[in-house]
């Protein structure tokens, strides 16, 4: 059957309108997480021209299309500098930081095959690494083994060279995680997988594009980067803290031989020889495009600036919620801002906030390892200019009542949990609400509702 559906293009304009006006407002700087704005409309303007000039051309084939190899040698060479990354290395660019986990999962799988090693390859990694190396693991047919961390959110590492065995194919850690903020002990465990020749990945989607500014411009940054000699491959996101289009992302690997495991070159097709560096195979060029401008235009001191901006946020945010007697839950990197009262409930505080318009992350915290319950905040520089109202705000969220506190979900966890089940539930309570259920129970409410939120039309 042929649909006509009859619209014209300014009906659909309508429509993406309507839409677009649903959403939250990425620039408004009420947002944490999710967007990164540098504060500066002309580098997304930019990054835009650049994508719309180059969509049309396909990744796939870099001989046809040699843009794809300028744009990605280009910015491989800007991070080698930044990483301070050996000659040896070699970049790969991804479509975001899962893909750059992914494929640093896959390499190590694909070195410890080719050491002759036997058995389900295994991935060390502190319980706070971001889940997408969980999905790495899934996707791959490895076993990820989770070491506790200490209250601020850091491995341990004894815990963690205990787990060391013949199956460990990768130790994985992060710089720093996202939720708490916190870097993980790179240069300690950097030693031991060197001298026991255990491939170590740095996951610095967060941090990769800050902390080694924050050093340049002279401010203490945690180390990370690949003069430590047991790291052998890092990721990093240019759509978070590059503020580059969403799309964006790199994995440097120390060198090109350990980093060949990811390829993937087939040329028995019935088509073309399909050689792919990455997990995907068309893509646009405009991603590259896109990310090579904002990368040049803002440049090393650009980066600067901007990681002085945000630390200043962060002390400024930091001092004042001290002063309403928050209390930081872990030590962190600017970027990332934890906290916790001890006497005010967080559950209502963040609801509160919420009403406000204020979207913050409430992170359900680890009593096993003594981390409370947590409001979380992604600083981006624009937020350097909403401090004041945001502290007016939280002063106001202190005292208000939102009509939910963390002790009514406890009390009246079967209500919540009924309300999640019908779509009520208001999304920042979800994580608290699954909490209190049996895993495999969750998994299937929730594949349930994606399955009804994206049935098609
Ligand atoms: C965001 C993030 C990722 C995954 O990145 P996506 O771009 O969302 O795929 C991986 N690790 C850390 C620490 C992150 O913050």
């Amino acid at each position: 059957m042929w649909y006509d559906t009859g619209m014209n293009a300014e009906q659909i304009n309508e429509t993406l309108n309507a839409i677009a006006a649903s959403e939250p407002d990425t620039n408004s700087g009420k947002l944490f997480a999710y967007t990164f704005d540098p504060g500066n409309p002309a580098i997304k303007q930019l990054a835009l021209e650049a994508y719309k000039k180059f969509s049309d051309k396909n990744c796939l084939d870099f001989t046809v299309f040699q843009s794809a190899i300028f744009f990605e040698r280009e910015i491989a060479g800007m991070v080698k500098e930044w990483l301070r990354a050996p000659d040896s290395c070699i970049g790969v660019f991804t479509a975001g930081g899962t893909e750059s986990v992914l494929l640093a999962a896959l390499t190590a799988r694909e070195h410890f095959k080719k050491l002759g090693k036997q058995g389900v390859p295994e991935i060390i990694a502190p319980a706070t690494i971001h889940p997408s190396m969980s999905k790495a693991a899934f996707y791959f047919g490895m076993d990820i083994r989770k070491i506790p961390v200490d209250e601020s959110g850091r491995v341990r590492v004894a815990a963690l060279l205990e787990a060391i065995s013949d199956q460990t194919a990768l130790i994985a850690l992060s710089a720093p995680n996202w939720a708490y903020g916190t870097v993980d002990p790179i240069a300690e465990v950097s030693s031991v997988a060197e001298q026991k020749q255990i491939p170590l990945h740095v996951d610095a989607c967060v941090g990769g594009m800050v902390l080694p500014f924050m050093r340049l411009s002279g401010i203490e940054a945690p180390e990370f980067d690949f003069t430590l000699p047991g790291v052998t491959s890092v990721s990093v996101d240019f759509h978070k803290f590059g503020y580059t289009p969403k799309g964006a992302s790199m994995v440097m690997f120390r060198d090109s031989e350990y980093a060949a495991g990811s390829i993937y070159v087939d040329s028995h097709t019935p088509g073309y020889v399909l050689v792919n560096r990455s997990i995907l195979s068309t893509r646009s060029v405009g991603h590259l495009a896109a990310a090579y401008t904002a990368l040049s235009y803002i440049g090393t001191k650009g980066y600067e600036q901007l990681a002085v901006q945000i630390q200043d946020t962060y002390e400024s945010l930091r001092g004042q919620l001290g002063s309403l007697g928050f209390e930081m839950t872990t030590p962190s990197v600017p970027m990332i801002l934890t906290f916790h009262h001890p006497t005010y409930d967080v559950v209502n505080f963040a609801l509160n906030m919420k009403k406000k318009g204020w979207v913050l992350h409430l992170l359900k915290g680890y009593p096993e390892y003594n981390i409370p319950m947590t409001v979380h905040l992604t600083l981006s520089p624009v937020h350097s200019k909403m401090i004041e109202a945001f502290i007016r705000d939280a002063k106001d969220s202190c005292v208000e009542n939102s009509g939910v506190s963390h002790e009514d979900i406890l009390l009246h966890s079967e209500k919540f949990i009924r309300k999640l089940a019908s779509g009520e539930s208001d999304s920042m309570l979800i994580p608290l609400v699954l909490d209190m259920m049996e895993p495999d129970v969750v998994e299937k409410l929730i594949i349930n509702a994606v399955n009804q939120w994206f049935k098609p039309k």
